[in-house]
């Protein structure tokens, strides 16, 4: 049985701020279910620890960091799939009121830097001799620039039976920079810190210890594998992915259908079989009269789940809401972010109290609730990795519209005369991310809306699509598998 260690610095359902988390707890079980002895490394975040059930101590790890309290691991299961967790437990890093990444108010951690220092150090140190297991991962599977250092200690440590390292960018934007003292105070060689290294713009960079000292590449979409090697979406990295293009792959993200089930999803107030229009249309009303919009079967839902950010297109939203609301529909938001986005929705709901409805925060049964009772969702991203909500909206039968970028390009087909005739159209895609596009794909999607033989042509689409992870499990099995047989991931049982 290959052994992976799968790191993390979030995971569903221990604890979530976005797609990374969905990722983090569906794909290890999947390979689990595909033979693979995965075990997930999570920081021992307090809430996580309890759901994880987390008490038996696998054992010590000292204080590498000399941050005064000595850290451990201890070990825990996935809720639903029985996964193995190893949580990392430190509770002057992690156990305070706020988020796994910022403050109540948003502001980032001040002490990031040694908090997912001393993450990537534990991932490291489980696939030494120095670890406190016997268990030896033959992969090391980092994700984004919260474990991106310890395919940099590996190679500080000059470990001789290394496992094979593969790093996936969930979303390049987010890079984990700090000043060039911390590399020093996270125990890593100066010589390290340049160009070909750590060292981005006069910075350390944890993405790029990730990028640079990893066997393999990954990201979650095949477009935006291509696309972050082009400036406009390589965010300052595009140089040195262009160089390992090689060791790039892109993998599309999948979704867990044991969670987004509309069939038997527990947050819903009627529960449908994917196609029951009737079930769903049970669900419109009931979240109609739940927000205070107007009780109407003829105006089309659109809904947002999302972080409001620009990066989302959230801006574009609000440019055209006048408009969008000239039409005739309805927009539920759940989704939380900028300020001035928040206000900005907030405005309109204020103004226009049974056509808009907002609700500023983090709801998973509110996002359930939404993707059930919405006929359209909204997903203008100017850049989107792959995007997990479109996959969501698939199966509840809810039509994604959306910018033809990274996975939405890979995964969402136009509708127009020929994709509606073959019955392959699944969305209703545009090219140039502004305003003007963005509304005009929302008055095509209304205006279908009300021919109803053809609405049901593009649902019956949607809900056909299979996303499921299993496909893409078998991917990175391939990729895990390659490594070793080069020789990498010689790790002890
Ligand atoms: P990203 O990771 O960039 O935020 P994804 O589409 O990959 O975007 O994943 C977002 C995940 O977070 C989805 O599972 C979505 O349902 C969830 N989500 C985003 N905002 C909220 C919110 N305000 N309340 C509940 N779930 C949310």
């Amino acid at each position: 049985m290959m052994r992976v260690l799968f790191a993390s610095s979030e995971v569903f359902p221990l604890i979530k701020t976005g797609g990374l988390a969905d990722v983090a707890g569906a794909l290890p079980a999947a390979l689990a279910e595909a033979g693979i002895d995965v075990r997930v490394l999570l920081p021992g975040y307090p809430e996580a620890m309890q759901a994880a059930g987390a008490k038996r101590e696998v054992g010590s790890l000292g204080d590498p960091l000399a941050i005064g309290v000595d850290a451990r691991i201890v070990s825990g299961k996935l809720p639903g799939s029985g996964v193995p967790v190893w949580l990392l437990d430190c509770p002057a890093l992690f156990d305070r009121a706020g988020g796994p990444y910022q403050d109540a108010k948003g502001r980032d951690w001040p002490d990031n830097a040694l908090r997912f220092g001393l993450l990537s150090w534990a991932a490291a140190t489980l696939c030494t001799d120095g670890s406190p297991a016997k268990w030896r991962p033959q992969i090391l599977h980092c994700n984004d620039w919260q474990t991106g250092l310890a395919p940099a200690y590996l190679h500080a440590w000059e470990v001789l039976s290394r496992p094979g390292t593969v790093f996936t960018i969930h979303n390049i934007a987010y890079q984990g920079q700090f000043p060039p003292e911390t590399v020093a105070r996270l125990g890593l060689p100066p010589e390290m810190y340049a160009m070909d290294g750590l060292e981005y713009y006069d910075s350390l960079s944890f993405l790029k210890g990730g990028l640079f000292y990893s066997d393999r590449l990954t990201t979650v979409s095949p477009r935006y594998a291509k696309e972050i090697q082009t400036p406009a979406f390589g965010c300052g990295i595009e140089g040195l992915l262009a160089q390992r293009s090689a060791d790039l792959v892109g993998i599309l993200n999948g979704a867990d259908y044991g969670v987004w089930n509309p069939t038997s999803d527990p947050h819903l107030a009627h529960p449908y079989k994917p196609g029951d229009a009737a079930g769903k249309a049970r669900n419109k009303v009931a979240v109609q009269a739940e927000l205070g919009l107007a009780p109407s079967a003829d105006a089309p839902l659109l809904v947002i789940v999302s972080r409001l950010n620009d990066h989302k297109g959230m801006d574009l939203v609000l440019s055209a809401l006048p408009t969008i609301l000239r039409l005739g529909a309805q927009v539920a938001v759940v989704g939380a972010g900028d300020s001035s986005l928040e206000d900005g929705f907030r405005a309109v709901a204020a103004t226009h109290p049974t056509q808009v409805a907002v609700r500023i925060g983090y709801s998973e049964q509110l996002a359930h609730q939404l993707m059930a009772a919405g006929d359209m969702l909204l997903m203008p991203s100017r850049f989107e990795p792959c995007g997990l909500t479109q996959f969501y909206a698939l199966r509840y039968g809810t039509v994604p519209i959306a910018h033809a970028t990274g996975g939405l390009a890979d995964t969402l087909v136009d509708t127009g005369y020929d994709t509606l005739m073959t019955g392959t159209a699944n969305g209703f895609v545009f090219e140039h991310c502004n305003a003007g596009a963005f509304q005009w794909a929302v008055e095509r999607a209304v205006a279908l809306f009300a021919k109803k033989d053809q609405w049901r042509k593009i649902v019956t689409s949607c809900i056909g699509q299979d996303f499921g992870w299993s496909r893409s499990a078998a991917r990175y099995i391939d990729l895990y598998k390659s490594l070793v047989a080069n020789g990498k991931g010689r790790g002890k049982e």
